[in-house]
């Protein structure tokens, strides 16, 4: 074989990125991703007064300075035609009732322009009609109830993969080329809406083999989810928001307008702040949709209706208790629009890859874009490299053959970076975390990855002496004009061991 491109993850940037390339094999875990749980939708530039413009610009207006401009304008103006090839393979999206898309709004954007399907099941929608497509397609291969463990490396950058195969045995399998698609970081925080199969094990990997990350400090901890004990926790999406729904506390007093000009459509970081000090002030905070969406919930929202009244409360006629929670990482492995990373023969796409497009603060609903765009430029960028299959000795960081899957149970480490490196942060907090997350890593993959994807966070919070969109320090509470960049740090490659050539496959 002279080629073999192996995708790992199998959500929207994986799956796009498949389809995009021909011949390539999709390794994922068992279980699903993000992108199946996502309500509100894709934005895009599709209404009639809209433009991809006016789109970056609300992208660069959440970002807090930081983003890449180049990159916001990329993906914004290829939006629309995302959103078509979607609805030609097939998606399903809402429509109005002359037949035009119909265009939901969330915090920061300007206008409507989020696409969404089933109310508020737009992932589960996206993720159906990405799979079946994938199904038809005779060269591409899924691997699934695999997990990632490492990336094997030769002289000339990276060559393949270790993965636990379904029955837990590591294996070897080379590749001319890698893409890493694993999601985010969520599950390694203790309040998260992301599903325990996200928990940073491509972030991790991609350390290990010492590949550019960038600002890894920001992470987007959503205001509204539903304070049920749940792992994770129940979305309720920002649409809400938009439809007018608002939030009061206990005595039934709405504060947001005495926060921010936009009150409940403020930037998540704002919103999310300011709920979490009414809870850490012993209040309890609701959101209230009972005039604003009422006694249309369970057509408009059916998502968050299930959740709602599975936790015994109907939200047409009382608020909804919410509390904020890990939901997104703007940082995560460098790359550029194409997805390349900075070693040869590894992209990354999706939220595991950080393109610079949303800077220290996410705009709603830009993730699945992004996932889908980069995605697609990943195909693009893979061919035109034109790698071929190793014929070195291949190496793999030392151990990597030794871990096993997780058995379960509860991780002081979620704890940690939830207490110390969470919605707000300071100097003490984050040297305690980095402390306790600096120790020799666990055998199995959780306890091998939590601890360096939490101490690469945590020691990216520390050097930014400043407070910039998700990333807030009570220490240096205000932005500082000196720091108006994005943060890149290079960690040391891990130890390598030659491949046993018995685990070649
Ligand atoms: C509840 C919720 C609602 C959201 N709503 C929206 C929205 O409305 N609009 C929007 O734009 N964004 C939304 N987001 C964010 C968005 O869904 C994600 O950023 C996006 O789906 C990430 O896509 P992805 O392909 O990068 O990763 P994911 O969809 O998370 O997929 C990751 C894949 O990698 C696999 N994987 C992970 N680790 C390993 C491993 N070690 N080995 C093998 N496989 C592995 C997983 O099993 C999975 O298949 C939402 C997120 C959540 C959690």
């Amino acid at each position: 074989m002279s080629e073999r491109t192996i995708v790992v993850g199998a959500g929207i940037a994986g799956l796009t990125t498949a389809l995009t390339l021909s011949n390539c094999v999709v390794l994922t875990r068992p279980g699903f991703g993000s992108s199946e749980l996502a309500q509100g939708g894709i934005a895009a530039a599709v209404g009639e007064h809209d433009t991809p413009p006016a789109h970056a610009a609300d992208t660069l207006a959440v970002a807090a300075g930081i983003a890449e401009d180049h990159v916001a304008a990329t993906i914004t103006a290829e939006a629309p035609e995302r959103i078509r090839w979607l609805q030609d393979l097939g998606a399903r999206f809402d429509r109005d009732a002359d037949g035009r898309l119909a265009l939901g709004r969330e915090a920061g954007h300007r206008r409507r322009r989020i696409v969404h399907a089933d109310g508020d099941a737009t992932g589960a929608e996206v993720m159906r009609t990405l799979t079946v497509a994938v199904q038809r397609r005779a060269d591409i291969t899924v691997l699934e109830g695999w997990d990632l463990v490492d990336l094997l490396r030769t002289d000339d950058g990276v060559a393949g993969v270790v993965a636990l195969d379904p029955a837990g045995s590591a294996i070897a399998l080379a590749a001319s080329a890698v893409v890493l698609a694993t999601g985010g970081i969520g599950a390694a925080y203790l309040h998260t809406t992301n599903p325990p199969e996200v928990a940073g094990d491509g972030l991790a990997a991609a350390a290990r083999a010492g590949a550019r990350l960038a600002d890894l400090e920001f992470v987007q901890f959503h205001p509204t989810a539903l304070a049920v004990a749940a792992d994770p926790l129940p979305l309720l999406t920002e649409a809400l928001r938009g439809e007018g729904a608002v939030l009061i506390d206990d005595t039934g007093r709405r504060f947001m307008p005495d926060i921010h000009p936009r009150a409940e459509l403020a930037p998540r970081d704002v919103v999310a702040r300011a709920i979490s000090a009414r809870i850490r002030g012993g209040a309890r905070v609701f959101l209230d949709a009972t005039d604003a969406v009422g006694r249309a919930f369970p057509e408009r929202f059916p998502t968050v209706w299930a959740a709602a009244t599975g936790a015994g409360i109907d939200p047409r006629s009382e608020p909804m208790p919410v509390t904020p929670a890990e939901h997104y990482h703007m940082g995560g492995i460098a790359t550029d629009a194409d997805g390349r990373t900075s070693l040869p023969g590894l992209w990354a796409a999706g939220e595991v890859a950080s393109t610079g497009l949303h800077g220290a603060n996410r705009l709603a609903s830009n993730s699945l874009l992004e996932g889908m765009v980069v995605g697609a430029h990943v195909a693009t960028s893979i061919r035109s490299a034109g790698r071929s299959m190793p014929t070195t000795t291949l190496h793999a960081p030392v151990g990597a053959f030794d871990v096993t899957r997780p058995t379960g149970g509860a991780s002081t480490d979620r704890e940690t970076l939830w207490d110390h490196v969470g919605i707000v942060r300071d100097a003490d907090g984050l040297t305690t975390a980095i402390s306790r997350f600096d120790r020799p890593p666990g055998s199995d993959l959780r306890s091998r990855n939590l601890p360096l994807v939490g101490r690469l966070i945590a020691e990216a919070a520390l050097a930014r002496r400043e407070s910039r969109g998700a990333h807030h320090r009570t220490d240096h509470p205000h932005p500082d004009p000196s720091m108006a960049r994005r943060s890149f740090t290079e960690p040391a490659p891990a130890s390598t061991a030659p491949v046993r050539l018995r685990n070649a496959a």
